[in-house]
């Protein structure tokens, strides 16, 4: 069975085909500015890209030719579109009402419209993209894979804020937190690299990336994350603010005259590590600075690394315990000072990091010593092949 696996940003479209037997991925690509001047596909095959530069009015265009680059002779990797057996689909978010991954259906894309509200700027892409590749695939079955699903086993105690009750009721507002999909992954893997059962672990994941979240995950259910009604709460992020007092946006709003929406912005886009160094939302950029000595680069990178300190300790009260934790995405799987700042000091929970196992990027690695009680791992995430595999199980259940 090959799954096609779509995850549709508003200009952009990432895809990949997975074969199940195997769970190799077969072809990855990207097409970016989708309905902008200069729109173009990149597909890789065993390393080798294929570009393809043309105009994309629409996602049903750049859909149409992700399905041409993966049936072209020369630089395909299958002879017909019928070949793909299903389509899995990102989507950001599910609101309350999946827990799971669904088959899309006309009451399923009903449900997906009424969650714009909650994810304005990611879930209409989501829904353009599912559209097109119903209009050009109207007989292979689809499955929505939702960001915010894992969560959704969160107590009330840890998902509700402490607000007029009635906010909750009328508009949604609670914590539903992101990156499910990868949280899932990592710490699904970490359970079999382990060789424990999930229902006998407490494990912290830490999906460090442009977008930074932790999770708590006691016998496999997530129980707490940082990111909450919106991906902005939580760790500091790339150029996202993370936790701060909420006084201080109408503070803000009032001191430099915006609007609520140029505050909004301001913490969406202008702040995190990278408002605080002033050099760059990328850590590899920021890393560097402070190796020559910036003081602000340093400062972020601080920030960032005892933001992350901080949830762990919160995770582990909230779990009486970890027993595992892992580093996972951009910045968890490769950098090596990320991962001994963060860890540095919590040797009292039983974190004993060994610096010459620590060192190395982009590996599935445990990076404690032997008599560490707690097991720290980097592993790299796979948002796509958990898409793929739910979408496996749903359509073989049909
Ligand atoms: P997202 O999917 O949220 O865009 P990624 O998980 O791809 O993010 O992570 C991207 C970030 O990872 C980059 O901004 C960069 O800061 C960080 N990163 C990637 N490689 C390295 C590295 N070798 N050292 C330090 N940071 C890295």
């Amino acid at each position: 069975m090959k799954i096609l696996v779509v995850n549709c940003g508003s200009s952009s479209l990432k895809y990949q085909l997975i074969d199940m037997s195997n769970e190799n991925s077969l072809a990855q690509g990207l097409v970016e500015r989708i309905g902008i001047e200069g729109s173009k596909l990149t597909q890789k095959v065993n390393g080798e890209k294929y570009i393809i530069e043309q105009p994309m009015a629409s996602h049903q265009d750049a859909i149409k030719l992700v399905l041409e680059a993966l049936v072209d002779e020369t630089h395909g990797v299958i002879k017909s579109m019928d070949e793909i057996s299903a389509v899995g689909h990102r989507v950001v978010h599910g609101g309350e009402n999946y827990a799971e991954s669904v088959l899309i259906d006309d009451e399923v894309m009903k449900a997906l419209e009424e969650c714009v509200k909650l994810a304005p700027l990611h879930n209409p892409p989501n829904i353009t993209g599912i559209n097109a590749c119903k209009a050009l695939m109207p007989n292979t079955p689809m499955v929505a894979v939702f960001d915010t699903a894992f969560h959704q086993t969160m107590p009330d105690k840890a998902f509700m804020y402490a607000l007029p009750y009635e906010l909750y009721e009328k508009h949604g507002i609670r914590r539903y937190g992101m990156h499910g999909t990868s949280h899932r992954y990592v710490s699904q893997r970490v359970a079999e690299v382990v060789g424990k059962p999930m229902e006998e672990l407490k494990i912290i994941t830490c999906h460090l990336g442009n977008g930074a979240s932790c999770a708590a995950i006691n016998k496999g259910k997530s129980v707490d994350t940082s990111m909450g009604f919106t991906p902005l709460e939580g760790l500091v992020m790339g150029t996202r603010c993370g936790d701060i007092d909420p006084a201080i946006v109408p503070f803000i709003q009032k001191a430099e005259n915006l609007t609520a929406q140029e505050v909004d912005t301001l913490m969406n886009k202008k702040s995190g590590v990278f408002g605080l160094s002033g050099v760059s939302s990328d850590f590899r950029d920021i890393e560097d600075a402070e190796a020559k000595g910036n003081d602000r680069a340093r400062l972020a990178l601080e920030v960032f690394y005892y933001r992350v300190k901080k949830y762990i300790g919160a995770y582990t009260a909230a779990m009486g315990g970890v027993d595992v934790i892992v580093f996972t995405a951009g910045l968890g799987e490769n950098s090596k000072e990320c991962r001994e700042f963060v860890c540095e000091g919590l040797e009292y929970l039983g974190v004993k990091i060994d610096k010459e196992k620590n060192n190395f990027r982009g590996e599935e690695r445990l990076i404690t010593t032997d008599d560490s009680t707690v097991k720290v791992y980097a592993i790299p995430t796979n948002e796509e092949l958990m898409i793929a595999k739910d979408t496996k199980v749903i359509v073989d259940a049909l």
